[in-house]
């Protein structure tokens, strides 16, 4: 039927969904579709005209200013640079941080022609220029790309007077932070050490 092929197309095309998990979700949803279809319907709709980047640090918000940056309770001298909102995510699972973020929006990839105007990275810069910052945390994951970004990132902010910093990583070279166990990611944020001076 063509109905439930274009809607198995779309859904197949979403993160770790093949076609056949695809079928069976469009067949869950044809049973249940009395309290299920109008919900999905309506909650991506509030997605799709809500759900914005944050003015501040590019995490999903559904005002220009999230509730990360906005919080006074919340340490306004630290950021935390990470590739996506699944590692701030991770992160905030942990509760082992209190600071800032700021998301890159992936890594830089000579092979997936990424480069550095690809990602937010000016307005990284433009933060720390503008003052109040003494450490930047680079929670770029383990992964060659994000040992380059790393790098890149050291390289344009190190003459800022500012402590840079890495999370100690217990885990296997490759690890993404998503993956981490909320302990492991602790230890890692707490035990982070300076990239500059050593
Ligand atoms: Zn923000």
């Amino acid at each position: 039927l063509q109905e439930i092929d274009n809607l198995s197309n779309i859904i197949s095309r979403l993160p770790s969904l093949g076609p056949r998990s695809a079928k069976r979700i469009v067949l869950h949803l044809i049973k249940n579709r009395e309290y299920l279809i109008d919900n999905f319907i309506s909650c991506l709709n509030d997605i799709k005209h809500n759900i914005r980047y944050c003015d501040s640090c590019h995490n999903l918000s559904n005002i220009e200013i999230c509730n990360i940056c906005a919080n006074a309770r919340r340490d306004h001298k630290i950021i935390c640079v990470v590739e996506d909102v699944t590692d701030l995510w991770a992160i905030e699972r942990s509760k082992s941080y209190n600071g800032l973020y700021h998301v890159l929006g992936g890594t830089l990839s000579a092979i997936s022609g990424v480069a550095p105007e690809d990602l937010k990275i000016n307005s990284l810069i433009k933060r720390i220029a503008s003052g109040g910052v003494e450490e930047i945390i680079i929670a770029t994951n383990a992964t060659i790309e994000g040992k380059t970004t790393s790098h890149y990132l050291v390289d344009q902010i190190k003459h800022y007077n500012i402590k840079i910093s890495q999370p100690a990583y217990g885990i296997p070279i490759g690890g993404e932070f998503d993956y981490l166990d909320d302990g492991t990611l602790i230890a890692a944020l707490n035990a982070r050490h300076d990239l500059v001076n050593g």
